[in-house]
């Protein structure tokens, strides 16, 4: 029932990459974009900013 689709952008505040990408929340709220950590080794602060796709 659930499957709406986020686009989910992720910015690193380390180094300023920014990666866009589409998910699906899972039952804890978290967002499923498959993104493990930015290029830079960061994976603990980053910036996620998700909006429902149409
Ligand atoms: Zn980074």
């Amino acid at each position: 029932m659930n499957n709406i689709r986020y686009r989910v952008i992720i910015r690193c505040p380390q180094c300023g990459e920014k990666y866009i990408l589409r998910g699906k929340r899972n039952e804890k709220g978290e967002y499923e974009t498959g993104f493990k950590k930015c290029v830079c080794g960061n994976e603990s602060s980053l910036t996620i900013d998700a909006t429902p796709e149409k």
